[in-house]
């Protein structure tokens, strides 16, 4: 299980490309927003689906690991 402040490091990472937002289909049906939660904001991360796809399509760190965290699923 990644650490608080290993979280906060991925979150840092982030530099809001909106990439994992653009094919996130939590966000795309009105749930929750991956990159909201990378840049500190809040949404609801009950309704991800855990679908891994904001990690593949982002090169810069990994918001499906900060999801997961969120859910408390890790
Ligand atoms: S988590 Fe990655 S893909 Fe999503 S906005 Fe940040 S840098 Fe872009
Ligand atoms: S893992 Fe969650 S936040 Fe990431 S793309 Fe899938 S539903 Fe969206």
């Amino acid at each position: 299980m990644p650490t608080e402040r290993e979280i906060s490091i991925l979150r840092r990472k982030c530099f809001a490309c909106g990439k994992c937002r653009v094919v996130c289909p939590s966000f795309a049906e009105g749930g929750c927003d991956p990159m909201e939660i990378m840049v500190g904001g809040e949404c609801d991360v009950s309704l991800c689906t855990e679908c891994g796809k904001c990690s593949e399509v982002c090169r810069r760190t990994d918001p499906f690991t900060v999801m997961k965290y969120m859910k408390g699923n890790l």
